[in-house]
């Protein structure tokens, strides 16, 4: 049985439900899993720590990016939460379920998982800040895939992004920039071979760390563009899994996108990223867009 399975496989409480302990409007504010104190909570896409902090009801509380599926997940009465940062693989562990007196002020009784769905941020997303989605759908699409990555190394074991003065990155800007009036579902290929002769991207095979910056204007209220980043491998077309972030437009139009992401490469592949205007007729400048690389 997989780590996921082991984690997931005891649903309590749905989402929105009605009781006693909840919400009488709203109803539960998450979805609540069994599970016994001490054990792993486990990630159920590659996430990213972004959030961690305390609330009476429901103890230690954390917000974590999704970094394949989007939006934010968020998860109570935690114990030995893996700090802010932390980069959390599909599979692995990002913290423990508390036991009725780890985590101090929580109301609730008896050990279980609880977890959120936001798609506003890491804050609401740990403190059940409304507006809520169900993370139930996404937890059995992944369980239905079952796929850890491949470089889980079981529970409890973490890659955490290394400092940057621990390791010297390796930067590689996109060639693209410049003006760009896309209509709805045009794409942007943005991508780092051309021109610089960088085309080994990764010093070496293994596992690397890969955060793509995207800065651009403008995207304005109304607007949203889909930022997508894969690694295609130039001489067999193969291609890695894909990584889509929703950018949604801003008051005054300026958009600071990140995404990033821990995967085994080899050295002849390149990084690709896509920016795909889904709502609005933008004119966009990117003003700055990179790929950072660090050899892990
Ligand atoms: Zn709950």
């Amino acid at each position: 049985m997989s780590n996921l399975q082991r984690c997931y496989s005891r649903p309590l409480s749905p989402f929105g439900a009605k009781g006693p302990f909840w919400d009488p409007v709203i109803g539960h504010r998450g979805y609540d899993y069994g599970g016994s104190r001490g054990a792993g909570i486990v990630a159920y896409d590659d996430m990213v720590v972004e959030y961690v902090g305390r609330s009476t009801g429901l103890g230690i509380v954390m917000g974590l990016r999704r970094l394949t599926m989007g939006g934010f997940a968020g998860y109570a009465h935690v114990l030995e939460p893996m700090p802010v940062g932390s980069l959390i693989l599909r599979g692995q562990g990002l913290g423990r379920i508390a036991g009725r007196n780890d985590g101090p002020g929580t109301l609730w009784d008896g050990a279980h998982i609880h977890t959120t769905l936001s798609w506003v941020s890491a804050f609401a997303a740990a403190h059940g800040n409304t507006p809520l989605d169900d993370p139930h759908p996404w937890i059995v699409r992944a369980l239905k895939e079952d796929r850890e990555s491949a470089t889980a190394g079981g529970e409890g074991t973490i890659i955490t992004p290394p400092k940057e003065q621990d390791v010297a990155p390796v930067i590689y800007p996109y060639q693209k920039t410049g003006k760009w009036q896309p209509k709805v579902g045009e794409t942007l290929r943005m991508q780092n071979d051309s021109g610089t002769g960088t085309k080994n991207l990764v010093p070496r095979a293994g596992i690397a760390i890969i955060a793509t910056h995207v800065y651009l204007e403008k995207l304005e209220l109304g607007d949203a563009a889909e930022l997508t980043l894969k690694w295609v491998n130039k001489d067999t077309g193969r291609e890695s899994p894909h990584y889509v972030e929703r950018i949604e437009g801003t008051a005054d139009g300026i958009v600071k996108s990140t995404i990033t992401f821990a995967r085994n490469v080899a050295p002849e592949f390149i990084v690709v990223a896509d920016i795909k205007v889904i709502k609005g007729a933008p004119t966009i400048t990117l003003t700055g867009a990179d790929v950072v690389v660090y050899p892990a």
